[in-house]
């Protein structure tokens, strides 16, 4: 699905380059490195602070526990994501109040979460998913009327844009109060092992952020607040900063490699390509179809036998998850999320995609389809 070997060999020299600076420095955990990453994230997306922390899932939740988060609050997010997004809401003791996302898009539906607006609502939680952002007009909306604070999950469309009809244009994660994102591996942008942040433009919250990831410290070993002890290790900062010099590199390679898709299985009977949403730019996390007639598992077992290696993002939306069982949710509440947990499958999707392994994978889907 991913070829990180094949991208890194190409960056090898500057890649070691960055590894020895380290290991010469001793400075494994936070240090320079981290601190130069940080401003260098922060002008790439164009907001003001970025903290580095050890994983998207810590990221969430630290922007959580930011807003004081817990037990008696509520937070609308969706189901159809990974698990983090909604997993750190029940972690913190509060409910995560799901909600169905758009048919086409895969993104959070607007209209529900504005229905779903309560007295404890404490947080929004949209997921830019596949590397597409959600409607951020509406959101920002819903925001600044109910005057409930976004966290972007960004953790699969960094670098990715908005340009909205009233004057909305920035950068994903940028919009909220909060963008949290993750550099895992397969990332697009990824470390060579575990890594995350928070973005905001709120010197406030930055602050806060920080104490809370570094055991609610400001001042050493004064402890405010409880906090949790989560960072980005020296090695990878020094390794996320040579990629981050590539990224839009590597994402206009997802998009060409996304282009060529499109072209080769546009018009299938019996698939639908990536749907877009005209206000965003898509950096393709996934190329995901959607595979109608109940064919979907069957094509992937085809695709497999093919040596093709497939994915199913996501098999089972939070909702139906055991791990929530208590929160008793209303399958009937969530059609298009259990629709999109039987039709979609992705494709790899990588920076070093060929368009003869693209023509391969189109063939064989196209002659298994007709
Ligand atoms: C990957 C991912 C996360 C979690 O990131 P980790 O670094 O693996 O903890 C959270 N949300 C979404 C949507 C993701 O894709």
């Amino acid at each position: 699905m991913v070829d990180l070997v094949g991208q890194h060999a190409k960056i090898q020299s500057e890649l070691d380059e960055a590894i020895g600076r380290v290991m010469a420095t001793g400075a494994f955990v936070k240090g320079p490195e981290v601190a130069a990453f940080a401003e260098e994230l922060a002008e790439f997306t164009g907001s003001k602070h970025v903290i580095p922390c050890g994983n998207g899932t810590d990221a969430l939740q630290i922007a959580l526990m930011a807003l004081g988060i817990g037990p008696g609050d509520e937070v609308i997010t969706t189901g159809f994501t990974f698990i983090s997004t909604v997993e750190v809401v029940a972690l913190m003791g509060a409910k995560p109040v799901l909600v169905d996302v758009h048919r086409d898009t895969f993104t959070i539906d607007p209209e529900q979460v504005r229905t779903a607006l309560t007295p404890q609502t404490k947080a929004i939680v949209p997921v830019h998913l596949f590397g597409q952002m959600a409607d951020m007009d509406a959101l920002m909306d819903i925001s600044e009327t109910s005057g409930v604070p976004i966290i972007e999950d960004n953790a699969q469309a960094i670098g990715a844009a908005w340009c909205g009809n009233t004057n909305r244009h920035g950068q994903s994660g940028t919009f909220g109060l909060m963008g949290t994102t993750s550099f895992f591996p397969s990332k697009n942008l990824g470390c060579m092992g575990d890594g995350g942040a928070i973005v905001t433009s709120d010197d406030a919250v930055a602050t806060r952020c920080k104490q809370i990831a570094n055991h609610g410290m400001v001042k050493q070993y004064h402890h405010d607040v409880v906090g949790i002890n989560s960072r980005l290790d020296g090695l990878q900062a020094a390794i996320l900063r040579v990629k981050l010099k590539h990224l839009r590199g590597y994402l206009s390679a997802r998009q060409a490699a996304a282009a060529r898709y499109d072209a080769l299985l546009e018009g299938c009977a019996g698939l639908h390509i990536p749907a877009r949403e005209q206000r965003s730019s898509h950096v393709f996390h996934q190329y995901t179809l959607k595979i109608g007639g109940g064919r979907r598992d069957a094509l992937r077992t085809h695709l497999a036998e093919h040596g093709i290696p497939s994915g199913i993002y996501y098999p089972v939306p939070g909702h139906a998850q055991q791990a929530f069982s208590h929160f008793q949710y209303n399958p009937d509440t969530y059609t298009v999320s259990a629709e999109l947990a039987r039709t979609v499958l992705s494709l790899p999707m990588h920076t070093e995609l060929t368009e003869e392994q693209q023509q391969f994978i189109s063939d064989v889907i196209i002659k298994f389809i007709d």
